[in-house]
């Protein structure tokens, strides 16, 4: 578990990384809002209400 430790102080920054919501695009772990989940690396944002899935 020594591996990118950049990012998890990132992480451990936003402490929003409960739900472990992957980015579709790069693969990064997502931070979890309230109505969303966003990707710090790559800025992927999806929306949780968005569709009624
Ligand atoms: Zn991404």
């Amino acid at each position: 578990m020594a591996e990118n430790k950049k990012e998890k102080k990132e992480k451990k920054q936003k402490g929003e990384y409960k739900e472990g919501k992957f980015c579709p695009k790069c693969g990064s772990r997502m931070a979890a809002h309230s109505d969303r989940s966003s990707c710090g690396k790559c800025g992927y944002t999806e929306f949780k209400n968005s569709n009624s899935k």
